[in-house]
C-alpha cells in the first residue's frame, strides 16, 4: 500500500467514523478493493465487515452498491451512516413510489456513496435502466453466505447477483463479506458471485471481549434470575431451545417486571417484527427467542447472550453467543447446561429431517465437550474452528476459577486399564466397563471376561464412579484417548507419550472460591487482566457519569427516531464516561466520534458531562 492511500483512509476512518485504529484484517481488504481487485472477507460476526465496504464507497467515485439481505438491518446502516455524515439510501419494499422516485432522483445527483439494496432489485429492468447512466466502482455483498445452499440462511435471489454484474456497463469490483467460515461455502460463494482471482481474507475467530462461561444449572430458572439480576441494565438475548421454553422463560421474566419480548417461529409476522423493534430500540430489555432470532440482527450494544438450552452445535453456540458485544465493549456469552440438554438435542437431531445424521451426532459430541471441558473454553471453541491459540486465554470462567492439578499419576492407569482390556479382549470397551475395572467392581460382564485378574483391576478403587469418568473424559479432550463409532473407548498414538515419555497431565479443577469479582462476568475479566486507566479529571463516579450519558442518549435516539446505538455505541459511551470531555477537543478524542457526530452531538453531551461534574463536586 503506498503511503498516499494509507493516510487516505485513515483520514476517512477518523474523519467519518471517529475510529483511530483498523481492525485486523480492514486494512488489507480496504487496499484490496481500492485496487479494483474482488475480495472475499470472512470475518467473525462483530468483526467490523461494513467498514471494508464504507470506507472504499468513500474514496472511489460514483455510488458504491451494497446488497444486503434483511431489510431492518438496511434501514439501520444506512441511519447510522447518515448520522455520520455519510450519503447513503436504501432502496427496497418499504419504499412508497414516492419515496422510491425521490430516491432514484437523489442517485442521478449524486448525492449517496453507498445505496443498499435487496438482491431481488437488481432483476427488476426499471431499477437496471436507473443504474446505467451512474457510475459504480464497486459491489458489496454483505452476507454472502446466502448464496450458498450449504448453510442455513440459503436465499434463491442471491444466485441472481452474478448474472446481474455481468450484465452492467463496466463491471465493477465485487466485494463479498460473511461470517461463515467453512470451505465448502466459501468455495461457493466465489464460484456462484463470480469473483474472479479474489483476495481471500480470513481474520481469526477470536472474539477477545468475549466472556465465556458454562455453568451445570440443577435449578435453571433461579440461576437465570440470578444472572439477569447482576446484568440489569444492559440488554440481552436469552436463547432456548424450543418454542415452549420461549414462552414459560418469557412469562417468567415478565412476572419479575422484567421488560422482555419473545421471538419464535410460532409467532406471527406482525409479533416478531415488533418484538424485534423493541428489542432493537431498548425499549424491551431482554429478547427472549429460539434460533430463529438469528441473522440480520445488527444490534450492536447486546451485553449478553445466555443460553438457556445447550444448542445443537458450537458453530450455532458460537454465531449465537457471537451476538454480544459487537460494539467491541466487553460481553458475556454464558450457557446453562444441564444433562437433559444433550438428551433434548439429540431427540431433536433424530427427529429432525437432516440428511446427515451422523455429521450432527458429531457436532452435537463437539457441543457437549464444551459444556464438559476443563480447559480454556475460548481455546476449545477456538480449536474447533481449526485457530491456533494459548493454553489458557485468562478470561473465560474455566480460566479464572480453576486451580492446576496434575492428574499424570490418575491418567497413566486409567491409560494403561484401556490398553490392558483391549489385549485381554482384542476389542475395546466402553467408559462404563473401564471405570468398573478400575474401581473393582465385580460385575457380570467383568467375570464373565475374568477382567478381575487384570493388574488394573481395583487400581483406583475408591476413586467415585463421577471422578473417574470426569478423568476420562479429560484424557479424551486432550486427545489421549478417543471414542470409536461404537462408542468404545481407545488409546490414540499421543497417550506414549504419557505412558512411557513422562509427559504431565494437568487438570484444571473448579477454585473452592470463583477467583471472579462479585461484579461478574465480562467487567471483572476485563479488570483482572488490565488496570483501570487512571482518570484524568478529578474524581468522580464514572459509572454514574455513564448512565447520565446513556439518559441523554436515549433523548436524542427518540428525537432522531433511530435505535441508541446508531448515536454512539456502548463502547463509545462508557469512553466518554471514562474520559468526561469538557471541550469539543476532547471530545473528538473519544473513540467513535467523527467530524459529524461531534457537530450534531458534541455540545449536547459535553453540556451533560459539564453539568454532571458540576453537581458531583
Ligand atoms: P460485522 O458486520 O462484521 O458483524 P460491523 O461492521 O457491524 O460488524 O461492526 C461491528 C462494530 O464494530 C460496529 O459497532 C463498528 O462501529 C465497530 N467497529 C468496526 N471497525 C472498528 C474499528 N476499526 N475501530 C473501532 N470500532 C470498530
Ligand atoms: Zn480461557
Amino acid at each position: 500500500m503506498t503511503a498516499e492511500t494509507e493516510r487516505k483512509i485513515h483520514d476517512t476512518l477518523s474523519r467519518y467514523f471517529g475510529f483511530k485504529e483498523f481492525r485486523p484484517g480492514q486494512e488489507k481488504l480496504i487496499d484490496a478493493v481500492l485496487s479494483g481487485r474482488d475480495c472475499l472477507g470472512i470475518m467473525p460476526t462483530g468483526g467490523g465487515k461494513s467498514l471494508c465496504y464504507q470506507v472504499p464507497a468513500l474514496l472511489l467515485p460514483g455510488v458504491t452498491l451494497v446488497v444486503s439481505p434483511l431489510i431492518s438491518l438496511m434501514t439501520d446502516q444506512v441511519a447510522a451512516l447518515r448520522e455520520n455524515g455519510v450519503g447513503a439510501a436504501f432502496i427496497n419494499s418499504t419504499l412508497s413510489e414516492a419515496q422510491y422516485a425521490a430516491t432514484l432522483r437523489g442517485l442521478r445527483a449524486g448525492e449517496y456513496k453507498l445505496l443498499y439494496i435487496a438482491p431481488e432489485r437488481l432483476e427488476l429492468d426499471g431499477f437496471r435502466a436507473a443504474l446505467a447512466d451512474i457510475e459504480v466502482p464497486l459491489v458489496a455483498v454483505d452476507e454472502a453466505h446466502c448464496v450458498s445452499q450449504w448453510g442455513q440462511d440459503f436465499r434463491p435471489s442471491y444466485l441472481r447477483i452474478a448474472p446481474a454484474i455481468a450484465s452492467m456497463r463496466r463491471r465493477p469490483a465485487v466485494a463479498a463479506f460473511t461470517a461463515t467460515a467453512t470451505e465448502r461455502v466459501r468455495e461457493d460463494i466465489v464460484r456462484l458471485l463470480g469473483l474472479s482471482g479474489p483476495e481471500v481474507l480470513v481474520t481469526g475467530f477470536d472474539r477477545p471481549n468475549l466472556y465465556f462461561e458454562v455453568r451445570t444449572a440443577k435449578n435453571k430458572d433461579a440461576e437465570l434470575l440470578r444472572l439477569i439480576d447482576e446484568r440489569r441494565g444492559r440488554s440481552g438475548i436469552v436463547y432456548c431451545a424450543t418454542r415452549a421454553a420461549v414462552e414459560e422463560v418469557c412469562e417468567l421474566l415478565r412476572a419479575r417486571g422484567i421488560i422482555a419480548v419473545r421471538y419464535h417461529a410460532g409467532l406471527s409476522d406482525n409479533e416478531r417484527a415488533s418484538a424485534q423493534e423493541a428489542f432493537q430500540y431498548d425499549d424491551a430489555e431482554i429478547m427472549v427467542a429460539t434460533n430463529a432470532f438469528g441473522m440480520g440482527i445488527d444490534k450492536s450494544n447486546v451485553g449478553w447472550v445466555i443460553h438457556y438450552n445447550m444448542p445443537k452445535s458450537l458453530d450455532a453456540y458460537y454465531q449465537e453467543a457471537g451476538r454480544a458485544g459487537r460494539d467491541g465493549e466487553r460481553a458475556d456469552c454464558i450457557l446453562l447446561y444441564s444433562g437433559r440438554d444433550a438428551a433434548t438435542a439429540r431427540y431433536l437431531i433424530e427427529h429432525s429431517e437432516s440428511t446427515d445424521a451422523q455429521a450432527d451426532i458429531r457436532r452435537l459430541g463437539a457441543m457437549i465437550g464444551y459444556c464438559k471441558t476443563d480447559l480454556c473454553l475460548r481455546g476449545y471453541i477456538l480449536g474447533y474452528f481449526g485457530q491456533e491459540h494459548p493454553v489458557r486465554c485468562g478470561g473465560c470462567s474455566n480460566c479464572l476459577n480453576s486451580v492446576e492439578v496434575d492428574i499424570t499419576t490418575q491418567a497413566q492407569m486409567i491409560l494403561s486399564c484401556v490398553e490392558r482390556v483391549k489385549a485381554r479382549l482384542h476389542y475395546s470397551v466402553g467408559r462404563r466397563l473401564i471405570t468398573d475395572v478400575l474401581r473393582g467392581e465385580m460385575t457380570e460382564k467383568v467375570m464373565e471376561s475374568r477382567l478381575q485378574t487384570l493388574s488394573t483391576f481395583a487400581l483406583m478403587e475408591g476413586v467415585s464412579r463421577s471422578k473417574l469418568e470426569g478423568y476420562i473424559d479429560r484424557l479424551v479432550d486432550r486427545g489421549y484417548l478417543a471414542y470409536n463409532e461404537f462408542k468404545a473407548l481407545y488409546c490414540t498414538q499421543k497417550a506414549a507419550e504419557v505412558l512411557f515419555g513422562g509427559e504431565r497431565v494437568i487438570s484444571f479443577e473448579r477454585a473452592a472460591k470463583p477467583a471472579r469479582a462479585r461484579r461478574g462476568g465480562a467487567r471483572a475479566a476485563a479488570e483482572a487482566l488490565e488496570p483501570a486507566a487512571p482518570a484524568h479529571k478529578p474524581s468522580y463516579d464514572s459509572e454514574a457519569l455513564y448512565d447520565a450519558l446513556r439518559r441523554v442518549r436515549a433523548r436524542a435516539a427518540k428525537q432522531a427516531n433511530v435505535p441508541a446505538y446508531v448515536i454512539f455505541s456502548n463502547a463509545a459511551l462508557q469512553a466518554m464516561a471514562e474520559r468526561a470531555p469538557t471541550t469539543r477537543r476532547e471530545f473528538l478524542e473519544v473513540p467513535g466520534v467523527g467530524e459529524k457526530k461531534l457537530e450534531s452531538y458534541g455540545d449536547l453531551f459535553i453540556d451533560a458531562v459539564n453539568k454532571f461534574l458540576q453537581d458531583n463536586s
